[in-house]
Formats: C-alpha cells, sequence, structure tokens
C-alpha cells in the first residue's frame, strides 16, 4: 500500500558554508570551474543525505547547484543579458538587479539535466524537480525585446516544457514550478498565468505541481506580508482556474500564515502540498503543531492527496535549523499518519 502523507520539501535548502556564504539569497560561489562542479555535486549529495536522515519521502536536490531559483535557469538561454542589468521592482514589493530580455529567448542546451540524473543514481526515492514558473521569470527580469509580458510568458513556457520533458525521461517523478508571482498579479494569473502553467506541463507523463507562497523570509516579504490585514485571501484568486486546470498538485503555505484553511476547498480533488513548516521563522516547530496543522488541512483534502510539506524554501535559513525543521515535520507526520490508520 503507498505511504500516506508522504513529505517534501517546497525546494531550495541551505547551502555548506564552503559552497556558498550561508543564509544569503543570490550569495557568490566560493569555488570555481571544475572545483566548483565538484563542489555542487558533493552539496547535492549531502543535501540528500540530509533530508534522508530526517525521513523526507519525496527528495529534491535542494537547489544546490543553483544561485537562485529563477535567475539561474534564465543565465542559460539565448537571448538574455547578464551583463547588462536593470534595477526593476519584482512582485511590486522590492527592487533587484535583474538581467535583460535582449533578443529571442531560446533554450539551446539542458539546464539541470544533468543535475537531474546525477540525483536520480544517488536514490531510489521518488524526486521532486523545481524549476521557475513563466510569470515568475518574466516578473524577474527586463524585457527590452518582447515588451509583452504574455508574449514572453508564452515563450517562457515552451522553453520550459522542453527543459520538463528532459527532466522527465531522466526519471524526475514530480516536476514543480514555482509561481510566488500568482500570489500578486491576479489578472493575469487568470488571463494566462494558469494557460502558460499548462502549456510548460503539455504531454508530461509525470506528475506536475505549482508552488505559490508568500516567499522566502526575507525582510522584504515579511515587511509586505504585515501590509496583507489578518486574512490572506490570495489563493482566492487563482484556485479555481487551477482547480479547472491539469496541474496535478498545488504546494501552499499554511503553517502561521494568516490564509484561511478553507481555501483549500476550492481546489478540492488537487493533490495538496501543505505547509506546515514556516520558513520565516528560526523557532523549530513541535511535531504536535505540524500534526495540528495537517489535521486542519484533512477537513478540506482527502488524507491521500495530502503532502506535508514546507511553506516555502529554506534557503536562508541556517544548516542546523533547517535540519530540525525537517525533522519536525517527519515526526508530525507520523502522528498523523498513526492516528488515520487506528
Ligand atoms: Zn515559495
Amino acid at each position: 500500500m503507498k505511504k500516506l502523507l508522504p513529505t517534501s520539501t517546497a525546494g531550495s535548502l541551505p547551502k555548506p558554508s564552503w559552497l556558498a556564504e550561508p543564509e544569503t539569497l543570490w550569495s557568490p560561489w566560493k569555488l570555481q570551474d571544475g572545483g566548483l562542479i565538484e563542489g555542487k555535486q558533493d552539496a547535492l549529495r549531502l543535501s540528500l543525505q540530509e533530508q534522508q536522515h530526517a525521513g523526507i519521502d519525496i527528495v529534491s536536490d535542494g537547489e544546490q547547484t543553483r544561485q537562485h531559483f529563477v535567475t539561474t535557469f534564465i543565465e542559460h538561454l539565448d537571448g538574455v543579458d547578464f551583463e547588462n542589468r536593470k534595477t526593476v521592482r519584482i512582485r511590486d514589493r522590492y527592487d533587484a538587479s535583474v538581467p535583460t530580455v535582449v533578443g529571442a529567448v531560446a533554450r539551446k542546451k539542458p539546464v539541470f539535466v544533468e543535475d537531474a540524473k546525477f540525483l536520480r543514481q544517488q536514490t531510489k526515492q521518488p524526486i521532486k524537480w523545481a524549476l521557475p514558473g513563466p510569470m515568475t521569470m518574466i516578473d524577474t527580469l527586463y524585457d527590452d525585446h518582447y515588451k509583452s509580458r504574455e508574449k514572453l510568458a508564452w515563450e517562457f513556457a515552451t522553453i520550459l516544457n522542453q527543459e520538463a520533458k528532459e527532466l522527465e525521461a531522466a526519471g524526475v517523478d514530480i516536476i514543480q514550478f514555482d509561481e510566488p508571482a500568482f500570489n500578486v498579479f491576479f489578472d493575469e494569473v487568470n488571463d494566462w498565468g494558469v494557460a502558460t502553467l499548462e502549456r510548460a506541463i503539455e504531454g508530461l507523463k509525470c506528475e506536475t505541481a505549482v508552488h505559490i507562497c508568500y516567499g522566502y523570509g526575507i525582510k522584504a516579504n515579511t515587511d509586505w506580508k504585515k501590509t496583507l490585514g489578518s486574512e490572506w485571501r490570495q489563493y482566492e484568486e487563482a484556485f479555481p482556474k487551477l482547480q479547472k486546470s491539469n496541474i496535478d498538485i498545488v504546494s501552499l503555505e499554511c503553517h502561521n500564515s494568516h490564509v484561511p484553511m478553507e481555501l483549500i476547498e476550492l481546489i478540492r480533488g488537487k493533490k495538496v502540498m501543505v505547509g506546515a513548516i514556516d520558513v520565516a521563522s528560526n523557532t523549530i516547530e513541535t511535531p504536535e503543531e505540524v500534526a495540528d496543522t495537517l489535521r486542519k488541512a484533512l477537513r478540506f483534502v482527502d488524507a491521500d492527496k495530502l503532502y506535508p510539506c514546507t511553506n516555502c524554501g529554506m534557503a536562508p535559513l541556517s544548516r542546523a535549523i533547517a535540519r530540525a525543521k525537517l525533522s519536525a515535520l517527519s515526526a508530525g507526520a507520523e502522528i498523523v499518519r498513526q492516528e488515520l490508520s487506528n
């Protein structure tokens, strides 16, 4: 019988301090050339081992080979100039120095496929691979060529589909698209956001997921959250359309967030990765707190469709805290698993 409540993480995990400056986003690499390639693979092995020791069921690369969840993918594409950077407001929230689209975008070679093959060789457990979603990609650069967010999103969707098909062939079980932008640009989500996401998953036989969150625990995000009031109803905007889409799994933020749990009802029928670990706090959840979040979610999602997860990536946390949080996630899921089997 299939294990109930399989645990996973939203994606990124902290990197070792010999590879990159810890607790920092966009942290520069500390190694070069061949040493960097070897270092990234060693970090991936370490990250996998830490997930396994914590008892995580669906494992990932911990995003050890990428500097950032969006820009590292874009960096590998033609048509994007990384020297010519512009400062833009991303997620309508904070300014970041981003690359410029200067010509037709294209994927001349695979981006993460070798990394995925490497992870596949290391474990027989199910593996999940994260890619940026089309809308979040266009929101993390400056477009000086297409001059249309929608047009560029369709181009990226085609490129993501090429990458996803090769990741599937490399043995990835779940391909996840990160779309924090879905929590910000509601009209675009419904006009073309979900449609471009479906283009990105076209023809895939493996499972597909979309991760929508309130971001890493960085100051710009925590300040933004303070402006959102006591009830965060952003998911209400995208969920009805996602419920009708071909996406299999929706990954969302729950623990310590002000998202009303009943919004999960809007995606009834989908598998739900329920965020039971707060990534914006150094406080380690107790297993009982994790179990409590999962029990609340069970009112709106069938047990065989509930996947305990983290609210978002844990890249900016310390390794010790991330490890402890993963162990709490496993222990909390086990409490509820026992309850369900009684
Ligand atoms: Zn996230």
